[in-house]
Protein backbone atom coordinates (compact mmCIF):
# COMPACT_ATOMS: atom_id res chain seq x y z
CA UNK A 1 0.00 0.00 0.00
CA UNK A 2 1.36 3.77 -0.55
CA UNK A 3 2.74 5.35 2.38
CA UNK A 4 1.90 8.61 3.07
CA UNK A 5 4.90 10.56 4.51
CA UNK A 6 5.08 13.93 5.84
CA UNK A 7 8.22 16.01 5.34
CA UNK A 8 8.34 19.05 7.40
CA UNK A 9 10.69 22.16 5.88
CA UNK A 10 10.27 20.01 2.74
CA UNK A 11 11.62 23.05 0.53
CA UNK A 12 15.29 23.20 2.41
CA UNK A 13 18.50 21.32 0.89
CA UNK A 14 18.01 17.68 2.30
CA UNK A 15 14.33 18.40 2.24
CA UNK A 16 13.61 18.50 -1.51
CA UNK A 17 16.44 15.38 -1.89
CA UNK A 18 13.64 13.55 0.25
CA UNK A 19 11.08 14.48 -1.50
CA UNK A 20 12.06 13.54 -4.93
CA UNK A 21 13.35 10.60 -3.03
CA UNK A 22 10.47 9.06 -1.47
CA UNK A 23 8.46 9.96 -4.70
CA UNK A 24 10.72 7.73 -7.07
CA UNK A 25 9.84 4.80 -4.11
CA UNK A 26 6.29 5.40 -4.80
CA UNK A 27 5.14 7.51 -1.34
CA UNK A 28 2.67 9.74 -1.49
CA UNK A 29 5.03 12.90 -0.16
CA UNK A 30 3.45 15.93 2.01
CA UNK A 31 5.19 18.84 2.65
CA UNK A 32 5.03 21.74 4.96
CA UNK A 33 6.63 24.60 4.01
CA UNK A 34 6.89 28.23 5.78
CA UNK A 35 5.86 30.36 2.73
CA UNK A 36 3.41 28.03 0.68
CA UNK A 37 2.85 31.09 -1.48
CA UNK A 38 5.97 31.26 -3.10
CA UNK A 39 6.97 28.12 -5.18
CA UNK A 40 9.98 26.65 -4.03
CA UNK A 41 13.36 27.17 -6.11
CA UNK A 42 14.94 23.77 -4.67
CA UNK A 43 11.80 21.54 -5.63
CA UNK A 44 11.40 23.64 -8.86
CA UNK A 45 14.73 22.38 -10.04
CA UNK A 46 14.24 18.89 -8.62
CA UNK A 47 11.12 18.94 -10.86
CA UNK A 48 8.72 17.80 -8.28
CA UNK A 49 6.78 21.17 -7.17
CA UNK A 50 3.24 19.67 -8.47
CA UNK A 51 4.19 16.17 -7.35
CA UNK A 52 4.00 17.20 -3.64
CA UNK A 53 0.75 18.47 -1.10
CA UNK A 54 2.13 21.55 0.51
CA UNK A 55 0.88 22.24 3.79
CA UNK A 56 1.34 25.63 5.36
CA UNK A 57 3.01 25.75 9.00
CA UNK A 58 4.63 28.89 10.76
CA UNK A 59 7.09 27.05 13.62
CA UNK A 60 5.43 28.30 15.92
CA UNK A 61 1.97 27.28 15.60
CA UNK A 62 0.94 24.11 18.06
CA UNK A 63 -2.31 23.96 16.65
CA UNK A 64 -1.83 23.71 13.86
CA UNK A 65 0.85 20.61 14.28
CA UNK A 66 -1.83 18.70 16.02
CA UNK A 67 -4.00 18.96 13.16
CA UNK A 68 -1.14 17.75 10.68
CA UNK A 69 -0.59 15.00 12.71
CA UNK A 70 -4.35 13.67 13.99
CA UNK A 71 -3.75 13.01 9.87
CA UNK A 72 -2.16 9.82 11.03
CA UNK A 73 1.12 9.50 8.50
CA UNK A 74 2.98 6.65 7.89
CA UNK A 75 6.07 8.56 8.77
CA UNK A 76 7.21 12.18 9.79
CA UNK A 77 10.61 13.59 8.66
CA UNK A 78 10.87 16.74 10.62
CA UNK A 79 13.73 19.00 9.05
CA UNK A 80 12.48 22.21 9.67
CA UNK A 81 14.66 23.79 11.62
CA UNK A 82 16.98 27.38 11.89
CA UNK A 83 19.87 25.71 10.30
CA UNK A 84 22.65 28.36 10.22
CA UNK A 85 24.90 28.72 13.06
CA UNK A 86 25.70 32.23 11.84
CA UNK A 87 21.83 33.52 11.89
CA UNK A 88 21.50 31.60 15.49
CA UNK A 89 23.67 34.34 16.94
CA UNK A 90 22.16 36.62 15.52
CA UNK A 91 18.51 35.52 16.53
CA UNK A 92 18.63 32.99 19.64
CA UNK A 93 15.06 32.86 20.59
CA UNK A 94 13.75 32.71 16.95
CA UNK A 95 16.46 29.63 17.07
CA UNK A 96 15.03 28.56 19.95
CA UNK A 97 11.21 28.71 18.94
CA UNK A 98 11.80 27.09 15.62
CA UNK A 99 14.25 24.16 16.61
CA UNK A 100 13.40 23.38 20.44
CA UNK A 101 9.72 24.59 20.98
CA UNK A 102 8.59 23.27 17.34
CA UNK A 103 10.31 19.79 17.92
CA UNK A 104 8.40 19.26 21.14
CA UNK A 105 5.17 20.42 19.64
CA UNK A 106 5.42 17.50 17.08
CA UNK A 107 6.62 15.13 19.50
CA UNK A 108 3.38 15.63 21.80
CA UNK A 109 1.25 15.49 18.86
CA UNK A 110 2.77 12.29 18.19
CA UNK A 111 2.37 11.06 21.83
CA UNK A 112 -0.80 12.33 21.72
CA UNK A 113 -2.69 11.68 17.99
CA UNK A 114 -0.81 9.23 16.18
CA UNK A 115 1.75 6.94 18.31
CA UNK A 116 1.92 4.64 15.13
CA UNK A 117 3.53 7.06 12.93
CA UNK A 118 7.43 6.74 12.70
CA UNK A 119 9.42 9.78 13.55
CA UNK A 120 12.77 11.11 12.31
CA UNK A 121 14.51 14.37 14.07
CA UNK A 122 17.24 15.54 12.35
CA UNK A 123 19.98 16.32 15.16
CA UNK A 124 23.58 17.83 14.12
CA UNK A 125 27.38 17.35 14.76
CA UNK A 126 27.34 20.72 16.48
CA UNK A 127 25.39 18.36 19.67
CA UNK A 128 29.41 16.94 19.76
CA UNK A 129 32.26 18.57 22.32
CA UNK A 130 35.43 18.74 19.71
CA UNK A 131 37.54 15.52 19.87
CA UNK A 132 40.53 14.34 18.23
CA UNK A 133 38.90 10.64 17.55
CA UNK A 134 36.24 10.41 15.02
CA UNK A 135 32.61 10.71 16.85
CA UNK A 136 30.08 8.27 17.43
CA UNK A 137 26.79 8.26 18.80
CA UNK A 138 27.42 7.61 22.04
CA UNK A 139 30.67 10.98 22.38
CA UNK A 140 29.76 13.47 24.98
CA UNK A 141 27.98 16.03 23.97
CA UNK A 142 28.74 20.14 24.22
CA UNK A 143 27.24 22.92 22.71
CA UNK A 144 28.64 26.55 21.73
CA UNK A 145 26.64 28.42 19.90
CA UNK A 146 22.76 28.53 20.01
CA UNK A 147 22.05 26.48 17.36
CA UNK A 148 23.82 23.72 18.85
CA UNK A 149 22.16 24.30 22.32
CA UNK A 150 18.76 24.16 20.33
CA UNK A 151 19.71 21.18 18.89
CA UNK A 152 21.08 19.29 21.99
CA UNK A 153 18.01 19.86 23.63
CA UNK A 154 15.50 18.71 20.79
CA UNK A 155 17.56 15.52 20.23
CA UNK A 156 17.43 14.90 23.93
CA UNK A 157 13.58 15.55 24.21
CA UNK A 158 13.21 12.99 21.14
CA UNK A 159 15.42 10.56 22.97
CA UNK A 160 13.15 11.46 26.21
CA UNK A 161 9.87 10.85 24.24
CA UNK A 162 11.33 7.53 22.69
CA UNK A 163 12.14 6.13 25.70
CA UNK A 164 8.86 7.27 27.87
CA UNK A 165 5.85 6.70 25.74
CA UNK A 166 7.79 3.69 23.00
CA UNK A 167 7.00 5.94 20.11
CA UNK A 168 9.17 4.81 16.97
CA UNK A 169 11.56 7.98 16.90
CA UNK A 170 14.95 8.07 15.19
CA UNK A 171 17.46 10.95 15.55
CA UNK A 172 19.90 11.11 12.76
CA UNK A 173 23.37 13.34 13.65
CA UNK A 174 23.63 15.21 10.56
CA UNK A 175 27.28 16.07 9.71
CA UNK A 176 27.90 19.34 7.30
CA UNK A 177 26.22 18.00 4.02
CA UNK A 178 26.07 20.20 1.12
CA UNK A 179 24.78 20.42 -2.63
CA UNK A 180 23.83 22.34 -5.38
CA UNK A 181 20.53 23.29 -3.38
CA UNK A 182 22.85 24.93 -1.01
CA UNK A 183 21.93 28.63 -0.16
CA UNK A 184 25.41 31.18 -0.20
CA UNK A 185 24.57 31.58 3.87
CA UNK A 186 26.87 28.70 4.16
CA UNK A 187 30.37 29.06 2.89
CA UNK A 188 30.57 26.22 0.61
CA UNK A 189 27.66 27.15 -1.73
CA UNK A 190 29.17 31.44 -0.94
CA UNK A 191 32.88 30.19 -2.43
CA UNK A 192 31.40 28.31 -5.20
CA UNK A 193 28.85 30.86 -6.57
CA UNK A 194 31.76 33.66 -5.87
CA UNK A 195 34.82 31.79 -7.66
CA UNK A 196 32.06 31.02 -10.65
CA UNK A 197 31.13 34.74 -10.62
CA UNK A 198 35.09 35.45 -10.80
CA UNK A 199 35.43 33.17 -13.97
CA UNK A 200 32.57 34.57 -15.41
CA UNK A 201 33.45 38.60 -14.83
CA UNK A 202 37.18 39.82 -15.27
CA UNK A 203 35.26 42.64 -12.58
CA UNK A 204 34.38 40.90 -10.33
CA UNK A 205 36.06 41.84 -7.33
CA UNK A 206 37.82 39.00 -4.47
CA UNK A 207 35.51 36.98 -2.20
CA UNK A 208 35.57 37.87 1.20
CA UNK A 209 35.72 35.05 3.84
CA UNK A 210 36.20 34.33 7.61
CA UNK A 211 38.02 31.72 8.76
CA UNK A 212 39.22 29.90 6.49
CA UNK A 213 41.70 27.10 8.55
CA UNK A 214 38.14 25.97 10.17
CA UNK A 215 37.65 22.45 9.57
CA UNK A 216 34.71 19.99 8.52
CA UNK A 217 33.14 16.42 8.10
CA UNK A 218 31.58 17.47 4.80
CA UNK A 219 29.00 14.97 2.76
CA UNK A 220 26.79 15.21 0.20
CA UNK A 221 22.88 16.01 1.20
CA UNK A 222 21.60 13.60 -1.73
CA UNK A 223 23.47 10.94 0.28
CA UNK A 224 22.43 11.73 3.56
CA UNK A 225 18.99 11.58 2.33
CA UNK A 226 19.11 8.11 1.26
CA UNK A 227 20.44 7.23 5.12
CA UNK A 228 17.29 9.27 6.77
CA UNK A 229 14.91 7.35 4.37
CA UNK A 230 16.16 4.09 5.36
CA UNK A 231 16.58 4.83 9.08
CA UNK A 232 12.79 5.21 9.43
CA UNK A 233 12.61 1.54 7.40
CA UNK A 234 14.57 -0.48 9.82
CA UNK A 235 12.85 -2.95 12.27
CA UNK A 236 13.97 -0.51 15.27
CA UNK A 237 14.17 3.23 16.41
CA UNK A 238 17.80 4.26 16.65
CA UNK A 239 20.36 7.22 16.86
CA UNK A 240 22.49 7.19 13.91
CA UNK A 241 25.60 9.26 12.87
CA UNK A 242 25.85 10.22 8.83
CA UNK A 243 29.01 11.74 8.40
CA UNK A 244 31.98 11.46 5.80
CA UNK A 245 34.85 10.86 8.46
CA UNK A 246 37.23 13.42 6.97
CA UNK A 247 37.97 16.58 7.77
CA UNK A 248 39.02 19.42 5.32
CA UNK A 249 39.70 22.80 5.95
CA UNK A 250 37.67 26.22 3.98
CA UNK A 251 40.86 26.61 2.60
CA UNK A 252 41.13 23.27 0.99
CA UNK A 253 37.57 23.65 -0.19
CA UNK A 254 38.29 27.06 -1.65
CA UNK A 255 41.89 25.73 -3.51
CA UNK A 256 39.58 22.92 -5.15
CA UNK A 257 36.90 25.06 -6.30
CA UNK A 258 39.32 27.64 -7.76
CA UNK A 259 41.03 25.06 -9.60
CA UNK A 260 38.37 23.45 -10.67
CA UNK A 261 37.31 26.70 -13.21
CA UNK A 262 40.82 26.40 -14.19
CA UNK A 263 42.62 28.86 -11.32
CA UNK A 264 45.78 28.29 -9.59
CA UNK A 265 45.11 29.87 -6.25
CA UNK A 266 48.18 30.96 -4.19
CA UNK A 267 47.72 32.31 -0.97
CA UNK A 268 49.86 34.20 1.01
CA UNK A 269 49.99 36.56 4.09
CA UNK A 270 48.51 35.33 6.87
CA UNK A 271 45.65 35.63 9.36
CA UNK A 272 43.26 38.66 8.56
CA UNK A 273 46.14 40.13 6.15
CA UNK A 274 46.03 36.69 4.10
CA UNK A 275 45.07 36.64 0.88
CA UNK A 276 44.63 34.19 -2.50
CA UNK A 277 45.75 35.28 -6.11
CA UNK A 278 45.51 33.05 -9.10
CA UNK A 279 49.10 32.31 -10.00
CA UNK A 280 48.91 32.68 -13.72
CA UNK A 281 46.62 35.86 -13.95
CA UNK A 282 47.96 37.40 -10.47
CA UNK A 283 44.49 38.83 -10.31
CA UNK A 284 42.92 38.42 -6.50
CA UNK A 285 40.81 35.84 -5.59
CA UNK A 286 39.91 36.21 -1.85
CA UNK A 287 41.18 38.40 1.23
CA UNK A 288 39.40 37.59 4.60
CA UNK A 289 37.03 39.69 6.34
CA UNK A 290 36.36 39.56 10.56
CA UNK A 291 33.25 40.38 10.14
CA UNK A 292 32.62 36.41 8.74
CA UNK A 293 34.43 35.22 12.16
CA UNK A 294 32.58 33.50 14.63
CA UNK A 295 32.94 34.61 18.10
CA UNK A 296 33.76 31.19 18.83
CA UNK A 297 34.40 28.65 15.99
CA UNK A 298 35.80 25.55 17.36
CA UNK A 299 38.10 22.94 16.24
CA UNK A 300 36.64 20.64 13.41
CA UNK A 301 34.72 17.42 14.33
CA UNK A 302 34.27 14.52 12.21
CA UNK A 303 32.01 11.44 12.55
CA UNK A 304 32.02 7.43 12.11
CA UNK A 305 28.68 6.65 10.01
CA UNK A 306 29.76 2.61 11.31
CA UNK A 307 26.42 1.99 12.92
CA UNK A 308 24.69 3.50 10.09
CA UNK A 309 26.56 1.60 7.01
CA UNK A 310 26.13 -1.58 9.15
CA UNK A 311 22.52 -1.48 10.31
CA UNK A 312 20.92 0.42 7.82
CA UNK A 313 23.21 -0.58 4.44
CA UNK A 314 23.75 3.20 4.02
CA UNK A 315 26.79 4.59 2.10
CA UNK A 316 27.35 7.48 0.29
CA UNK A 317 28.65 8.11 -3.61
CA UNK A 318 30.40 11.32 -3.29
CA UNK A 319 33.70 12.30 -1.74
CA UNK A 320 35.12 15.95 -1.26
CA UNK A 321 36.22 15.95 -4.65
CA UNK A 322 33.12 15.00 -6.12
CA UNK A 323 30.78 17.59 -4.18
CA UNK A 324 32.82 20.57 -4.79
CA UNK A 325 32.52 19.20 -8.71
CA UNK A 326 28.73 18.63 -8.17
CA UNK A 327 28.29 21.99 -6.94
CA UNK A 328 30.18 23.70 -9.67
CA UNK A 329 28.58 22.36 -12.65
CA UNK A 330 25.18 22.48 -11.14
CA UNK A 331 24.91 25.18 -8.34
CA UNK A 332 24.28 29.00 -9.20
CA UNK A 333 20.28 27.84 -9.02
CA UNK A 334 19.20 30.08 -6.32
CA UNK A 335 16.95 32.39 -7.31
CA UNK A 336 15.89 33.23 -3.41
P1 LIG B 1 28.28 25.27 9.68
O1 LIG B 1 29.41 24.30 9.86
O2 LIG B 1 26.95 24.60 9.71
O3 LIG B 1 28.38 26.44 10.60
O4 LIG B 1 28.40 25.80 8.15
P2 LIG B 1 28.96 27.15 7.54
O5 LIG B 1 29.10 26.90 6.08
O6 LIG B 1 28.11 28.32 7.93
O7 LIG B 1 30.40 27.36 8.20
C1 LIG B 1 31.41 26.39 8.07
C2 LIG B 1 32.73 26.98 8.55
O8 LIG B 1 33.18 27.96 7.60
C3 LIG B 1 32.67 27.71 9.89
O9 LIG B 1 33.78 27.33 10.66
C4 LIG B 1 32.79 29.19 9.51
O10 LIG B 1 33.41 29.99 10.52
C5 LIG B 1 33.70 29.07 8.30
N1 LIG B 1 33.65 30.23 7.40
C6 LIG B 1 34.73 30.89 6.91
N2 LIG B 1 34.33 31.89 6.11
C7 LIG B 1 32.98 31.87 6.09
C8 LIG B 1 32.00 32.67 5.41
O11 LIG B 1 32.32 33.61 4.68
N3 LIG B 1 30.68 32.33 5.62
C9 LIG B 1 30.31 31.28 6.43
N4 LIG B 1 29.00 30.97 6.56
N5 LIG B 1 31.23 30.52 7.08
C10 LIG B 1 32.54 30.81 6.91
Amino acid sequence: MTQRVLITGISGQTGSFLAKQLLESGHDVHGTSRSIGKPSWRLSHLGIQENITLHALSPDDGSAIRALASKQYDKIFHLAAESSVASSLQYPSRTVEANILQTTHWLEALRDLSAQTRFFNAASSEIFAPSENLLTETSPHLATNPYAVTKLAANNMAQVFRDSFELFIVNGILFNHESELRDDRFVTAKIINAIRDLSQDPNEAAVQLGNIAAQRDFSYAGDFARGIAASLDHDAPDDYIFASGQLHSIQEFFDAAARYFGFTPHWSGGGLDAICTDKSSGRQLASISEKFFRPIDEAGKSGNAQKAKDILGWSPKYNFESIIEHMAKYGGIQTA
